[in-house]
């Protein structure tokens, strides 16, 4: 592998100053509850999610991670950010994987630059697949707008949920068609595209977002077949935050210092409304081809599934189990067999998820054959979400076994502060550790066990349904059976 020089390194990868200084230039639509913001690093909901992306621009620059985040462009043979990277080799795709852990346990929220890796991958793939099959010029296309990404290092999110209305119903059958985006406008320069996307991660800080359909599509679906890329803040577009008691507990708060994830904060998305949003051609990667977009979101589902559930939540039980043990040390129960055993399989539920992301890298492969993209092992990547999906709930029930009561029983950490009451506090919450300490750790575990984490992590990557049906769609229960009667030594039927 190249392995890039620092100097040129410095040249080609934006730092976290030049990420937050892009981040001033940048005039979003956005809505806070009830608030529209006026800039995002004022905000403190919107600079939580600001601040991620800025640390991991950081570690980028960072010479110890390195191998891991930065990659070379097979477009330029230039140094790139691996949030931009298309997968070229099994080794990219460990890299990738690698990728996902390391930025969740740097900032213990999303790499919001992630859902947007995965939906290039998508796109280098089936652009590629499309051009040699339809002859048409997406791959070109694609190819241009990536290499202007590429250099210039900006953040791009991924927009793939739909708002899909009635479940029952088809796209095209909806009473309001703007639960799916779609085309409403073709026209020489461009296309005009309407509806709105939900659960948006960091798309308010980020560049540019690329949108994909939200599945497989139908022959007279056409007009909700399309992929692009669009800028931050273009005219039409709204970005409308999610809003919750930890929201509302971070616009309270005195200082960060008392909050669960005092700097970085929970996941932010946002739902983000097109209306009427003119799309010029060189950023449209696919319109109208409803045969091809079953592809691309598989390609992308696997690829997401692999890092978001394989290696991006394990970061996050990394986090979990360091502060449960803390938790332990701190109530004088570290050595107990019980704790010791609790503590055992949490590691067990996470490590096993990993392994399911290093084997999905391991054995993934070129898709199509000449397309040069590497994609995951189909089956070890559905199963790596899946495996996350139960075990991180179980994971996060065992760090409340062992945190006790506390974690959502503690008073403020500012009460401590309290002339009257803080004392108080102090003397009856000493333990084998300091009350302070004991109210920091219990706080970070109330924020991963009682916050939003576990629905996150159910959702994230698709319901776990969706893995269900396509580990089913891949498993070979016949070729299963087979094994077994030969053992019976059972006539086959
Ligand atoms: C923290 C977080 C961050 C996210 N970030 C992003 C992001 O950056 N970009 C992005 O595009 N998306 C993102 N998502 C969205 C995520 O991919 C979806 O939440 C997930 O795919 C599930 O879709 P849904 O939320 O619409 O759930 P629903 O579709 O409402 O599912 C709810 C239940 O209904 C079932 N169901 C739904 N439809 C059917 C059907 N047709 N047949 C049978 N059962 C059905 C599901 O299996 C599930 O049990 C994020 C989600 C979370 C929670």
């Amino acid at each position: 592998m190249h392995t890039p020089k620092r100097k040129d390194l410095f040249m080609a990868l934006k730092t976290s100053q030049e990420y937050l200084e892009s981040v001033k230039k940048l005039s979003p639509k956005v809505y806070v509850g009830g608030k529209w913001v006026s800039s995002l690093l004022d905000h403190p909901i919107t600079r939580s999610m600001v601040m991620a992306n800025a640390a991991i621009y950081d570690l980028a620059q960072q010479e110890p991670f390195q191998n891991v985040m930065v990659a070379t462009s097979h477009l330029t043979g230039n140094p790139i950010n691996r949030n931009v990277n298309v997968c070229r080799s099994n080794h990219d795709l460990d890299m990738r994987q690698e990728m996902a852990l390391l930025t969740s346990q740097t900032v213990g929220t999303c790499n919001y630059r992630c859902v947007g890796c995965d939906a290039l991958n998508g796109l280098a793939s089936t652009t590629w697949e499309m051009d040699r099959t339809l002859g048409t010029k997406y791959n070109e296309r694609f190819n241009r707008w990536l290499a202007g990404i590429q250099e210039k290092d900006l953040a791009v999110s991924g927009a793939i949920t739909d708002a899909k209305g009635d479940r029952k119903k088809r796209p095209s059958q909806q009473d309001e068609p703007d639960v799916y985006i779609h085309i409403t406008e073709k026209r020489s320069d461009g296309i005009v595209v309407r509806g709105a996307k939900v659960s948006q991660s960091g798309a308010i800080g980020a560049h540019e977002t690329l949108v994909l359909p939200g599945g497989a599509l139908k022959e007279g679906e056409e007009d909700f077949a399309v992929a692009f890329a669009v800028p931050n803040g273009s005219p039409g577009l709204t970005y409308i935050c999610q809003y919750n008691a930890y929201s509302a507990e971070r616009e309270m708060a005195q200082d960060e210092s008392e909050l669960g994830n005092p700097v970085f904060g929970q996941r932010e998305t946002s739902t983000m409304v097109f209306d009427n949003v003119f799309i010029p051609w060189d950023r449209v990667f696919l319109c109208g081809e409803t045969k091809y977009c079953g592809k691309l979101i598989t390609r992308f589902a696997k690829t997401h599934r692999m890092n978001c559930g394989g290696a991006c939540k394990v970061g996050f039980a990394d986090l979990v189990i360091g502060a449960t043990v803390m938790a332990a040390e701190c109530s004088g129960v570290e050595k107990i067999p019980h704790i010791q055993d609790k503590l055992i399989e949490m590691v067990r539920l996470s490590e096993t998820s990993h392994a399911c992301a290093i084997a999905a890298a391991a054995k993934g492969r070129e898709e199509p054959q000449g397309s040069g993209v590497f994609m995951p092992d189909d089956l070890f990547g559905n199963v790596a979400k899946l495996n996350i999906a139960h075990g991180f709930w179980e994971i996060m029930k065992l760090a409340g076994d062992i945190g006790g009561g506390l974690l959502v029983t503690m008073p403020r950490i500012k009460d401590l502060d309290h002339p009257e009451v803080g004392p108080l506090l102090k003397k009856l919450f000493q333990s084998a550790a300091p009350a302070g300490k004991r109210f920091k750790v219990a706080k970070f575990l109330q924020h991963w066990t009682a916050g939003l984490h576990g629905p996150g992590t159910w959702h994230g990557a698709g319901a776990p349904q969706s893995q269900r049906v396509m580990i089913s769609y891949l498993t070979d229960f016949e070729s299963k059976k087979k094994m077994a009667k030969k053992l019976m030594r059972m006539e086959e039927d």
